[in-house]
C-alpha cells in the first residue's frame, strides 16, 4: 500500500500546471496544510467556499484541490471574525490541506483554456496573449544501440513540443571508445582494455525548466556507469505559452447559432452576447473566467469573436467599437469544467505513480452564484 503525501500530490499537480507559469500577482500552490501529511482522499472543486470545505471534511478528505486560490494577499491576522479566517480555522481543525491551481493552469499546455477550446469546438489553437517563452536546451546523449528506445521514452516527457508535434528526437549511429580504469564496473568492456561500442547519438530539445528532472531520468535509464551527455544552450525561440487561446471553428456559424451551441455545451442557463446575431463567425478567441482584458488582443489577432465571462457594460461598448463580437458565457460555466478534468487527470497520475490507495473525487455540489 503506497499512500501519497500532500507534497507528492503537489508535485503531480505541478506537472499539470507548473507554478512557474503563473501570473506575478497570482498565488497558486499549497494554501494551507502539511506537506508531509498522508492523503487517502482528495476532493477537486472550483472554489474553496465554506460549503465545499465542509463537504471535503465530511467526505474524510485530507486534501482539497481548487482552481481558485483561497489566499491572494498576505494575511496580517487569521481572525474567525472574517470568512477567510473561519475557513482557514475550519480546514486546519478538519485536517484538510488546500492546494490551488489558477493562472498556471489557465496558461499551461493542456490546461483550462485548451480544455475550454476543445469543449467549444475550436482547433489549431495558439495562445491569445503570450506570457512565457520557455527556454530550450539541447540534450545529446550517447547510448548503446539496444538502449536507445529506453532512453527515448525516459526523456520524451521533458521534451519541448514543436508546433503541433511532440516526441521529437533525432538519432544517428557511431562508435564510442573508453578504457575502464581500476575500480570501474563497466556495462561492457574489460578494465584496462580500450573498448569500442556501437552507440547512437540521441538528441532532443528539452524545456529548460524540466532539465534537472530530465537529467535525473537520463541517469536512471542509461545502462552505463558514467553516461556521456552534453547540454547545449540554444538561441532558438522556445515554446510560447500564454493566456487565452485563438483558434478556428470547423465551419463558419452565425453568432446566434454559435451562442446557442455554447449555452448547451457549457450547460449555461443563459448567456449574453454582443454583436449581430447573423454575423458569420469562424475565428474565435477565448479566455476562461474573466477575459475582458484580452479584448484588444482578440481584435488585433483578427478574431471574429471573444468568448469569456465577467464582461462589463463599457467593455461591451468597446467591443462594439472594435467590431468584435463577444459572448459572455459566465465565469462559472467556463471554469467548472476543470473539476471533472483534474479529477480524472490526477486520478490517472496517482495510479501511474503507484499510489493506488488514494481516491480522487469531484465535488458535485458547487453552483453558479449567479441565477437567472
Ligand atoms: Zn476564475
Amino acid at each position: 500500500m503506497k499512500i501519497p503525501k500532500t507534497a507528492d500530490i503537489a508535485g503531480i499537480i505541478n506537472k499539470i500546471a507548473p507554478v512557474a507559469l503563473a501570473e506575478a500577482w497570482d498565488n497558486p500552490g499549497l494554501q494551507i496544510g502539511d506537506p508531509a501529511a498522508e492523503v487517502k482522499r482528495v476532493m477537486v472543486a472550483l472554489d474553496p467556499t465554506p460549503d465545499v470545505i465542509d463537504s471535503a471534511i465530511k467526505a474524510s478528505c485530507q486534501l482539497l484541490v481548487t482552481h481558485h486560490p483561497l489566499i491572494f494577499k498576505p494575511l496580517k491576522s487569521i481572525s474567525t471574525a472574517t470568512v477567510q479566517g473561519t475557513l482557514i480555522q475550519k480546514a486546519i481543525k478538519g485536517g484538510l490541506s488546500i492546494l490551488s491551481l489558477h493562472t498556471n493552469y489557465d496558461i499551461a499546455r493542456g490546461g483550462l483554456n485548451d480544455l475550454l477550446a476543445d469543449k467549444i469546438g475550436l482547433s489549431n489553437c495558439v495562445p491569445l496573449k503570450v506570457t512565457t517563452t520557455c527556454e530550450l536546451v539541447k540534450l545529446v546523449v550517447f547510448v548503446p544501440v539496444d538502449h536507445v528506445e529506453q532512453l527515448r521514452s525516459a526523456l520524451f516527457p521533458f521534451a519541448a513540443t514543436q508546433g503541433n508535434y511532440r516526441d521529437c528526437s533525432f538519432a544517428a549511429g557511431g562508435v564510442g571508445t573508453f578504457t575502464p580504469l581500476e575500480g570501474a564496473e563497466p556495462f561492457s568492456g574489460t578494465v584496462g582494455v580500450l573498448a569500442k561500442a556501437l552507440e547512437e547519438r540521441l538528441e532532443l530539445l528539452i524545456l529548460r525548466r524540466e532539465l534537472p528532472r530530465a537529467v535525473k531520468a537520463l541517469l536512471a535509464a542509461h545502462p552505463y556507469e558514467v553516461p556521456a551527455f552534453d547540454l547545449y544552450p540554444l538561441l532558438n525561440e522556445g515554446e510560447k505559452l500564454g493566456l487565452g487561446r485563438i483558434g478556428r471553428l470547423p465551419e463558419p456559424l452565425t453568432l446566434g447559432e454559435y451562442a446557442g451551441q455554447l449555452r448547451r455545451v457549457l450547460s449555461a442557463p443563459a448567456l449574453r452576447y454582443v454583436g449581430d446575431p447573423s454575423a458569420k463567425i469562424s475565428k474565435v478567441a477565448l479566455c476562461s473566467g474573466s477575459g475582458a482584458s484580452l479584448l484588444h488582443d482578440a481584435a488585433r489577432s483578427g478574431a471574429d469573436l471573444l468568448v469569456t465571462g465577467d464582461i462589463k457594460y463599457h467593455e461591451a461598448r468597446d467591443a462594439e467599437d472594435l467590431g468584435l463580437a463577444l459572448i459572455d458565457a459566465g465565469h462559472f460555466p467556463t471554469e467548472i469544467i476543470m473539476v471533472q478534468e483534474i479529477t480524472e487527470r490526477l486520478g490517472r497520475a496517482l495510479v501511474a505513480a503507484g499510489y493506488t490507495d488514494c481516491q480522487v473525487k469531484a465535488c458535485r455540489t458547487e453552483t453558479d452564484p449567479f441565477r437567472i
